[in-house]
């Protein structure tokens, strides 16, 4: 088939990887760590390692393994008992990937993040060179979120959307998502327990993300959606993502010698230059900015500047250089960018021709209320391949 052509060799010659290992993979049917999971994926990375291939752990598992710590295996968790779990459980876990990654005599590191280490360009930079110092040392990086200090405005909240940041802040030339679902399937798996596995994606349509549902596994934070939104995100930026079962032995190999045990999620032609991909898929939205037509068209037909004059309305708390959503009258979103002005000028300015703006500002005001260099349409991070 030409169609599996086209892939094997982007796989094949994959050098940099980012893995992420849900709870799942490495648990036992109680919910344990289990040390024949740990061994059968340390097998497998530290073959790829040795065969040149430089890898980058994402593992979730500390909550979990807090709560069996302290026996709070079934309870109810507040956020702060969860914050406190997986500060008790990540240690263990970190010693369960050394203990079987010491076959290889491959160290591993630790390094836990939040979201603000992402929207931060200093920290962001510091966390890529930390990468590569480790790699370049010969030792394996294990990230995970840092629950411990993360809450909801610097959380990433699932580590399927960690991976997929981190895959594009190591430049990774493929992202693999290891859970136990087998891939994406024709029919939700759970009414339909026979329904076949697409090993092939090429187009992250709306389609195929509203196929895989908000499923959620009892352990683990991540459904089939978060693992939909992490390819969608690493497709932006050029980078294919694996999601299959981790359970299943030795697929990382057959993977990378073109055998497809699960899901491949090819990116489009194009990728988003990074500036646009930060602004679309790292910076948290704090709100929305609704548009008239003629803006809607000036901005998607135009390439144009969100100008005063076709703003109608405005909703969110956020302050100028934070990261806004541009919708339509209808509420359909325009696309994402960065805004110069806040709500409270917003409202004394909006609608108004860029004189009268002047008279109401004086001469500190800005032409535009999103400049276009600012500005990422819809069009843009769904249709990354499409050539316009
Ligand atoms: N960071 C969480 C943990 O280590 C897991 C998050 C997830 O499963 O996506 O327990």
């Amino acid at each position: 088939m030409s169609e599996q052509k086209s892939w094997r060799p982007l796989i094949k010659q994959a050098r940099r990887v980012v893995i992420k290992i849900g709870t799942r993979v490495l648990t036992d049917p109680r919910g344990k760590l289990d040390p024949k999971s740990f061994s059968r994926i340390a097998g497998q990375i530290a073959e790829l390692w040795q065969g040149g291939r430089r890898v980058v752990v994402v593992s979730s598992g500390a909550i979990v393994t807090g709560r069996k710590k302290l026996g709070r295996d079934r309870a109810p968790l507040t956020i702060p008992e969860k914050q406190a779990l997986a500060a008790l459980g990540q240690p263990a876990l970190m010693r369960s990937y050394e203990q079987a990654f010491r076959k290889y005599s491959l160290p591993v590191a630790q390094i836990l993040l939040t979201h603000e280490d992402f929207s931060s360009r200093e920290r962001y930079l510091y966390c890529r060179n930390t990468l590569g110092t480790l790699l370049r040392f010969g030792v394996l990086p294990v990230i995970n979120e840092n629950d411990t200090v993360a809450v909801d405005e610097i959380k990433f909240g699932d580590n399927d959307t960690l991976s997929a940041l981190v895959a594009v802040l190591f430049e990774a030339d493929l992202l693999v998502l290891l859970s136990d679902i087998e891939g994406l399937c024709e029919q939700d798996p759970s009414i339909n327990p026979d329904a076949k596995v697409i090993p092939l994606v090429r187009d992250l349509s709306q389609e195929i993300y509203e196929r895989a549902g908000p499923t959620r596994s009892g352990l683990g934070i991540g459904g089939m959606s978060t693992k939909i939104q992490a390819a969608r995100t690493v497709a932006a930026a050029g980078i294919p993502t694996f999601i299959g079962n981790g359970k299943t032995p030795e697929m990382l190999l057959r993977l990378f010698e073109g055998k497809i045990q699960g899901t491949l999620f090819l990116p489009g032609a194009r990728k988003l230059k990074h500036r646009k991909h930060w602004i679309a898929f790292v910076q948290k939205t704090r709100g929305e900015i609704i548009v008239d037509d003629g803006a809607r068209h000036a901005l998607v037909e135009g390439k144009k500047s969100l100008l005063p004059s076709g703003v109608l309305s405005v909703n969110g708390r956020f302050v100028p250089g934070d990261a806004v959503k541009v919708q339509d009258s209808s509420g359909r979103q325009v696309g994402v960018g960065l805004v110069r002005y806040s709500p409270s000028e917003l409202e004394r300015i909006k609608g108004k021709k860029t004189s009268e703006v002047q008279k109401i500002l004086g001469d500190q005001y800005y032409q535009e209320v999103i400049h276009r260099d600012d500005l990422v349409l819809m069009e843009e991070i769904e249709n990354p391949g499409k050539e316009g």
